[in-house]
C-alpha cells in the first residue's frame, strides 16, 4: 500500500516500455520489506536535465538509468563514483536530499551472476562480441575477475580499438586485440580462448534467429559461453554453443544482480537473495518478458 512516507524509485530511458526493472524492485522492496514503490518513466533527451531538476524538487530516492542516457547523466550529477568516473556512464542515481551521487552496478552485476563459474576467470582469455556500453562494463569486469586475454571483436573497427585501448590502458588487462567478424584470426581466437561473451543485442526478440556467430565449431566443452541477453532465454549463440559442449549462461542473473546493487546503494543495507528466492524471481522476469517455457 502506497502511503505519505512511502518513498519513490524509478528507471528512466527513451525508450521504456520493455523494462522490467519495475517489476524487479518492486519485488524487492516487498521481498526486503522496504517502504518504497517503483516506475518506469519515459524522458526524452532533451528533459534529461528538468528530470534530474524534478528528482530533486520531488525527493525522489533513487533511479535507474538506461539508454540513451547512460553517458549524457553523468554530466548532470553533483557526485560519481570512481567506476563511474573511470567508465564515464551509469545507471544509478541516488538522491541523499542534498546530492545526486552516479554509480554503475553492471560490473559487478556481471560479476555477482557468475557465481561457481567465476572460478574460470583468473588468467583465462576471454573472446568478448561488441564495445558498447555493456562490452565497457563487461570488459571492466573482466579486469577486476584478473583475465589474462581479451580479445575485442565488433562490427566496427573505431569502436573496438577505443574500448581495446581502454582495456588495456585503463582497466590494466595484460593482453588486448582487436579482430573484425569476418576475420579468420576470429576462429584461432575462439579456439584458444576458453570463454566467450556476447554484449550485442543480436539474437534478442524479435530477431531471435540472428546470432553474433555463424560458425560454431570453434567451441567445445572447454568453453563458457555467457549472452547478456535473455529475452529469449535461451539465444541462438547459447543452444549451438550448448550442442558443441559448451557450459552457457544467459543475462538474466546480470540484470538481477545490478538492480540488487542499485537497491543496496540506495538503501545502504547489504541486501542478499537465497537461492529459492532467486529462481521464484527467476520465473517472474521470465513469464513477464514472454519467456513461458523458462524454468
Ligand atoms: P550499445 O552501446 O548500443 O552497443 C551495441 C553493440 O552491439 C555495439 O558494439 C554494436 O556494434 C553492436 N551491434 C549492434 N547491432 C549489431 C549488429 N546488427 N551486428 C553486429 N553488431 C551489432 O548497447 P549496450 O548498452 O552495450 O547493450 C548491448 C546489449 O546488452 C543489449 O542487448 C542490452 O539489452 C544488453 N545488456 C544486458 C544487460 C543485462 O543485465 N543482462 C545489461 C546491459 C546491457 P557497433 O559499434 O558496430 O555499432
Amino acid at each position: 500500500v502506497i502511503k505519505t512516507k512511502t518513498k519513490l524509485y524509478g528507471v528512466i530511458g527513451d525508450p521504456i516500455d520493455h523494462s522490467l526493472s519495475p517489476l524487479l524492485h518492486n519485488w524487492f522492496f516487498e521481498t526486503f520489506k522496504i517502504d518504497a514503490a517503483y516506475m518506469a518513466f519515459r524522458v526524452k533527451r532533451e528533459q534529461l536535465g528538468l528530470c534530474m531538476e524534478g528528482m530533486k524538487a520531488f525527493g525522489i530516492g533513487g533511479l535507474n538509468v538506461t539508454s540513451p542516457h547512460k553517458e549524457s547523466i553523468t554530466l548532470l550529477v553533483d557526485e560519481k563514483s570512481p567506476e563511474v568516473s573511470t567508465l564515464m556512464a551509469a545507471n544509478t542515481i541516488k538522491n541523499d536530499g542534498e546530492k545526486l551521487s552516479a554509480y554503475v552496478t553492471d560490473p559487478l552485476g556481471f560479476i555477482e551472476s557468475l557465481g561457481d563459474e567465476r572460478d574460470r576467470f583468473a588468467g583465462a582469455s576471454v573472446v568478448l562480441f561488441g564495445a558498447g556500453g555493456a562490452a565497457k562494463s563487461v570488459a571492466y569486469a573482466l579486469s577486476k575477475l584478473s583475465v589474462h586475454k581479451l580479445v575485442v571483436v565488433n562490427r566496427s573497427a573505431g569502436r573496438a580499438v577505443a574500448l581495446a585501448h581502454a582495456a588495456r590502458q585503463v582497466f590494466g588487462i595484460p593482453t588486448v586485440e582487436t579482430v573484425t567478424m569476418d576475420d579468420k584470426l576470429l576462429r584461432d581466437a575462439l579456439s584458444q580462448a576458453s570463454i566467450v561473451i556476447n554484449t550485442t543485442p543480436l539474437g534478442m526478440r524479435p530477431s531471435e534467429n540472428s546470432s553474433i556467430l555463424n560458425d560454431f565449431s570453434s567451441l567445445s566443452k572447454r568453453h563458457f559461453v555467457y549472452d547478456l541477453i535473455y529475452n529469449p532465454s535461451i539465444t541462438v549463440l547459447l543452444s549451438k554453443a550448448k550442442a558443441m559442449g559448451a557450459v552457457t549462461q544467459n543475462g538474466l542473473d546480470m540484470l538481477i544482480f545490478q538492480g540488487l546493487e542499485s537497491l543496496r546503494i540506495w538503501m545502504g543495507d547489504r541486501y542478499e537473495i537465497d537461492s529459492e528466492s532467486l529462481n521464484q524471481l527467476r520465473k517472474l522476469l521470465m513469464r513477464e518478458s514472454g519467456n513461458y517455457e523458462h524454468d
